[in-house]
């Protein structure tokens, strides 16, 4: 069986860095579907300023007519903070067997040692890493460690097992980034072509990101 990708993010909104990453993935890792999680409650950053439930729609919207993409909003449906690893965890008990990637962006894979029981992660699916502009696969400290114990360079062994392996792949690099998007927004400029056209129009009629919300 193909494995699951896993695809969180705040999504505070969705862009193309992160569908054109996710489509990439599916399509070299032979994923059998990537699901995107956005989340209720970061526990690292800042609060997202759209609501939940216009991020929810915006990531919808942004995946529908991509059959392998599906929006899994059981972050946004649980209360509290919501941890990636407790989300793993539920999928495992859903997949008992089944091979799970986490995908990540390199900036928020290195910072995984400050996610909650971050090593049990390995323990329920696989890591993989989409290099983004400007970053290097770390080579010292706990993500130096875990790359020696845990990094593989081979896509069938992440169809082989079901967890335990971190894969580090390069990307098309669309340096768009959610906070930039965020400000070009407020400055009262056209987020076109950075985003889909139906998140644009969420955008537009919503008004989330103007200057006075
Ligand atoms: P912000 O600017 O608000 O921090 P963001 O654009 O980084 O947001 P997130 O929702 O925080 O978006 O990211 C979700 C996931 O997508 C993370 O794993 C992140 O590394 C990855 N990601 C974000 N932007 C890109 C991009 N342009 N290319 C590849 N991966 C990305």
């Amino acid at each position: 069986m193909q494995p699951i990708g896993v695809f969180g993010g705040t999504f505070d909104p969705v862009h193309y860095g992160h569908l054109r990453t996710a489509f990439e993935l599916w399509q070299l890792l032979h994923l059998a579907e990537v699901r995107f999680v956005p989340t209720g409650n970061p526990p690292h950053r800042d609060q997202p300023l759209a609501s939940a439930e216009l991020r929810l729609r915006m990531v919808r919207a942004a995946v529908a007519g991509q059959p392998a993409f599906s929006v899994d909003d059981r972050e946004i449906r649980r209360s509290g903070v919501s941890y990636s690893v407790d989300t793993l965890a539920e999928l495992r008990g859903e997949y008992p067997r089944r091979s799970l990637c986490l995908l990540l962006g390199m900036d928020a894979f290195l910072g995984l040692p400050h996610w909650h029981r971050w090593r049990e992660l390995l323990e329920l699916g696989h890591i993989v890493v989409a290099h983004r502009p400007g970053w290097k696969v770390p080579t010292m400290g706990p993500l130096g460690e875990v790359m020696v114990d845990h990094g593989t360079g081979s896509i069938r062994e992440l169809h082989e097992r079901s967890a335990g392996r971190i894969y580090v792949h390069a990307v098309t690099q669309l340096e768009i980034s959610s906070t930039e998007l965020r400000q070009l927004i407020v400055s009262g400029l056209d987020p076109r072509y950075l985003v889909p056209d139906e998140v644009r129009r969420i955008l537009l009629d919503s008004e989330c990101y103007s200057k006075d919300t």
